[in-house]
């Protein structure tokens, strides 16, 4: 017999065959051929010549990282990799306790793409359902802490408490730099606060206030940090100590547990000014130190000093109810270095989780969870008692500290035997924290560890066990009253709630989202899969190291595979979002000057273009913004850097600039002002937010720069939860290595020399890596370099196709862009009166999500493809686009009146085609653009009036009615 088939593959072509690289990548060979036509370029690589300039290209480098495999290879690695984690029973406690998600709730959010892969909610008109999960967010932290107006989210509770100090310091009048901090403080956050304390002068005094006032310091202070229960467990009241700080004229900020507080006197009844913590234990896995939600809550009178992002109530153009971010202009990418705080990404998909948690669970559950754990403790304290051993507090919710003098390690150890992780608090004393999660077999099984025998009867000591908390401090006041707490109850009933809601939000999963740096690629099936994964989401983050071996390996793999990729020395991972790992990187140039005497360095030179955050971190790293001036082209005026290095050349501290720049340009200048910095004795801060631009044409540890942040959840799959979480691991050359971040309780975090934690968690968001392990490992060298040559050939494609309808503001040498491009609106604006914002509410009505409107230049979009979308979606949005300025020129013309067509009342919802219609265009131009072919998105709102809501500011959940619709 004769083989008639000669045209297939190999064997071994066949078995290694790696498909994923193609299903990452959008456009298909043939499609990609057309776009490099319309961009009149033969090949990628004739592109990225042409596109990037020679001074930064490394012609020959090839990554070294592993050789790709498939996705069903990457999931078996990752299953060794899980195997190689033995998570404990955690009741270590600190901050951090075991919790039951609800699998409808697990499923429908946190393996949901409808949710983890929405934006942040920037355009509200297709944010709905997200803006409501998050209000109930505020609600609920509002409610629970009993001060009126909460934020969503913060990015865990040590970094809540610091913005807490900022805070209080900002809208306070006492003048003293002094912040007096509650000995029983978690030691996370003390290390933390004391990592945000020392640039900006503040010093913290840490006071015993176990006694009460009399425990305060001497002198002026402007502000106290108090714990609410405190870290060893121990319940007190902080009433008159909050009464006796603001005899003071200093403000009260309280650490306090949401949990605890369904059962607890609020401090907002006790006086508190600010309310933080956490939201992990409201059914968010324990994720070795993360992602989770951190909380903020303020009394009233200090809603507009609220870091972060803060949900509002209005309506919109038909007086319907709305939601939508408030006081935006509060946003640190507006008010640059006099932002309240540089919180960009925070933790919304988390925030979504514990809010639903309690949506779910609603008053009655909450409080029976929380006495499920308080009683679990006294049983747990009595029988300790009763055999013997000196338990330290009297009163407490959760924690127990018991005094077993020499013996506190030989007691954990014994805890190991059986399974279960206790905190040693020193030779002395063991902390055990019960949780929801706390079984009367894991009490026996810690009593054993004490030496106690098995013959307890459980019934008959919690029959004769009063509670351990003072009967002064039970709370008498409702929560969660709101009907969304008291509704949704059954799982039917949560499962259609939160499908509603997904319903009413554009996704990834509905259209692209084209925002210019911030990198909406694909994210993976493949790569979100092992995060829910139990080995990986029960590890408490200050567990034995061994216990962790598997992730710890993910980790190390990633430090040293990003630090390939961006030719750096050293990488840390603890940085929670890309915020914060500029925060960590402006420190250790800090650090690092001061290490050489140089302690007068304190200018830091941006770029006007810059992100906001970037002068909002410099900031807050210490450090004086000095603005650099950009040309008329978008580029670095040289002559200007010149003037300032020359102007500050006794106190240059760094250069932070963006790479490809924000205008997405490669600037061909990059390493002529390195250089520039250099010989002037500063150090260069690249922001590494735009690598999907370079990896593997360029290196920034190799082109001039000494630090950078890198944003996984743009360039590397972490989806962005709809405004979190990210994960912002900073590179650094050699000499800054040993100034990264480290970590009190995890020596293996980071050098002993570092600044100090900068996250509540020593890798950070450690739970979400496995998702940019897999990425990497999917892709190869040769893939991520396929991905950046490919989304800079989307971005040229869209330039091309729309600049003859809104020209392209920016190009770099021979009029390319890197990998997104800014749309010029103005003009046409300024001939039509339709606005940037009016183009972007009518893409709604096209069902395509808006690029970043008016940043980094107003009146301007600004669009980034990314490498994931095809040709059939980018021309979706082209075609829109076009059709859309056809739509303005009617306006421009006369044909449709300035005051009523599609543009300005977009967008349109189904109800407002329901009502007599007598507008100047027909209903189908209205909301089928495209005509009724195409798949119809529908905006549950219409034009939100965002002012009218910052006026009459709403922060919680609006009355019933807004439910009834
Ligand atoms: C996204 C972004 C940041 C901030 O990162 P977060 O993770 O949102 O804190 C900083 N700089 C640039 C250029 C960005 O695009």
């Amino acid at each position: 017999m004769t083989d008639v088939r000669h045209d297939r593959a190999p064997l071994a072509a066949l078995e290694n065959g790696n498909p994923f690289v193609d299903r990452h990548i959008g456009p298909a060979p043939a499609e990609l051929a057309r776009m490099l036509d319309v961009i009149g370029v033969g090949s990628l690589e004739e592109l990225a010549d042409k596109a990037v300039p020679e001074g930064i290209r490394e012609r020959s480098l090839q990554l070294a990282l592993p050789e790709p495999v498939s996705e069903a290879r990457v999931l078996e690695e990752l299953r060794e990799l899980a195997r190689r984690c033995r998570p404990h029973t955690e009741m270590i406690g600190l901050g951090y306790y075991e919790t039951v998600t609800p699998p409808v709730i697990r499923r429908n959010i946190l393996e949901n793409p409808a949710w983890y892969t929405a934006y942040t909610p920037y355009q509200p008109e297709i944010s709905q359902g997200r803006l409501e999960a998050l209000l109930n967010f505020q609600t609920m932290v509002a409610d629970l802490t009993g001060v009126p107006v909460a934020n969503a989210s913060m990015l865990d509770e040590a970094t809540a408490a610091a913005e807490g100090m900022t805070l209080v310091r900002r809208a306070g009048k006492v003048k003293s730099p002094r912040f007096v901090v509650d000995a029983d403080t978690l030691p996370q956050t003390l290390a933390v606060l004391e990592t945000r304390a020392e640039p900006l002068g503040i010093e913290l005094e840490v006071a015993d206030l176990s006694t009460g006032p009399q425990g305060l310091p001497d002198g002026e202070f402007f502000g106290v940090l108090l714990a609410y229960p405190g870290a060893s467990g121990r319940v007190r009241d902080q009433e008159e100590i909050i009464a006796e700080v603001h005899r003071r004229g200093a403000m009260a900020v309280v650490a306090a547990d949401l949990l605890a507080l369904t059962l607890l006197r609020p401090p907002g009844e006790m006086g508190a000014d600010v309310v933080v913590g956490t939201t992990q234990r409201f059914g968010v896995p324990l994720g070795f130190g993360g992602p989770h939600a951190g909380y903020m809550a303020v009394r009233k009178g200090l809603e507009r000093q609220l870091p972060g992002r803060l949900v509002g109530v209005s309506v919109d153009a038909d007086g319907a109810q709305a939601y939508r971010l408030a006081l935006q202009t509060r946003e640190q990418h507006i008010r640059r270095e006099r932002a309240t705080s540089n919180i960009c990404t925070a933790q919304v998909l988390l925030a979504v989780m514990a809010s639903m948690y309690a949506v779910y669970h609603g008053p009655n559950g909450l409080r029976q969870i929380a006495t499920r754990v308080h009683r679990m403790a006294a049983v747990l304290a009595e029988q300790l008692r009763r055999s013997g051993v000196e338990v330290a507090h009297q009163h407490f919710f959760d924690t127990v500290v018991a005094k077993v003098p020499g013996r506190a390690a030989e007691v954990v150890a014994a805890a190991r035997r059986e399974g279960i992780n206790l905190r040693q608090i020193d030779a002395d004393s063991v902390g055990i924290s019960c949780a929801e999660t706390t079984t009367r077999q894991h009490l026996a099984a810690v009593w054993r560890a004490f030496g106690i025998g098995d013959a307890v009867d459980v019934d008959e000591l919690d029959a004769q066990t009063p509670d351990a908390l003072p009967a002064e401090l039970a709370r008498t006041s409702e929560y969660l009253t709101h009907p969304i707490f008291n509704t949704h109850h059954s799982e039917t009933s949560l499962l259609r709630y939160l499908r509603q809601l997904a319903d009413k939000d554009v996704a990834l999963d509905r259209s692209m989202i084209p925002l210019g740096s911030c990198t909406m690629k694909l994210n993976a099936t493949a790569e979100m899969e092992p995060i829910t994964w139990p080995e990986f989401t029960s590890l408490h983050p200050f567990a034995p190291a061994e216990d962790a071996e598997g992730l710890l390996q993910i980790v190390s793999d990633l430090e040293k595979w990003l630090a390939e990729i961006t030719g750096y020395d050293a990488v840390s991972l603890q940085p929670n979002a890309g915020s914060q790992g500029e925060f960590a990187g402006l420190l250790a140039i800090r650090a690092y000057h001061r290490s050489r005497g140089d302690t007068g360095r304190d200018v830091c030179l941006i770029p006007a273009s810059a992100h906001g955050t970037n002068a909002a971190s410099a900031v807050m790293a210490g450090l004086r913004v000095v603005v650099v001036r950009c040309d008329s082209e978008g580029n670095i005026e040289l002559d200007h850097l010149r003037e300032l290095v020359d102007k500050h050349a006794d106190d240059l501290a760094a250069i932070m600039i963006t790479y490809p720049s924000t205008h997405g340009v490669y600037e061909d200048t990059v390493r002529e002002v390195c250089g520039l910095v250099h010989d002037a004795g500063g150090q260069v801060y690249v922001d590494g937010a735009n690598l999907n631009a370079l990896i593997g044409l360029a290196r920034m540890g190799k082109f001039g720069a000494d630090v950078s942040h890198l944003n996984l959840h743009k360039t590397f799959c972490i989806p962005h939860g709809g405004g979190g979480p990210g994960v912002g691991p900073i590179g650094v050359r050699e000499h800054l290595a040993e100034f990264l971040p480290n970590h009190p309780l995890q020596p293996a975090a980071g050098p002993e020399t570092g600044v100090g934690p900068i996250s509540a968690a020593p890798w950070g968001s450690a739970s979400i890596l496995p998702i940019s392990w897999a990425y990497i490992r999917l892709m190869g060298a040769d893939g991520l370099r396929r991905a950046t040559l490919t989304a800079i050939a989307a971005a040229n494609y869209v330039a091309r196709r729309l600049d003859s309808y809104f020209p392209v503001l920016y190009t770099g040498q021979g009029g390319y862009v890197a990998h997104e491009c800014i749309l010029d609106l103005r003009p046409v604006s300024k001939s039509s009166k339709i606005s940037v914002d009016d183009v972007a509410k009518r893409l709604a009505d096209y069902g395509i999500h808006a690029p970043t409107m008016s940043f980094p230049v107003a009146g301007t979009l600004m669009v980034e493809p990314t490498e994931s979308e095809n040709l059939a979606e980018l021309d979706r949005f082209c075609d829109a686009m076009i059709a859309i300025r056809a739509e303005i020129d009617k306006v421009a013309s006369g044909q449709w009146p300035l005051d009523d067509n599609p543009l300005v009342n977009a967008p349109h919802t189904a109800a407002s085609l329901a009502r007599e219609w007598n507008h100047a265009y027909s209903r189908e131009e209205g909301a089928y653009p495209m005509g009724t072919g195409v798949a119809k998105v529908w905006p549950p709102v219409r034009r939100i009036d965002g002012a009218r809501g910052d006026r009459n500011l709403v922060c919680s959940c609006p009355p019933l009615e807004a439910y009834q619709s």
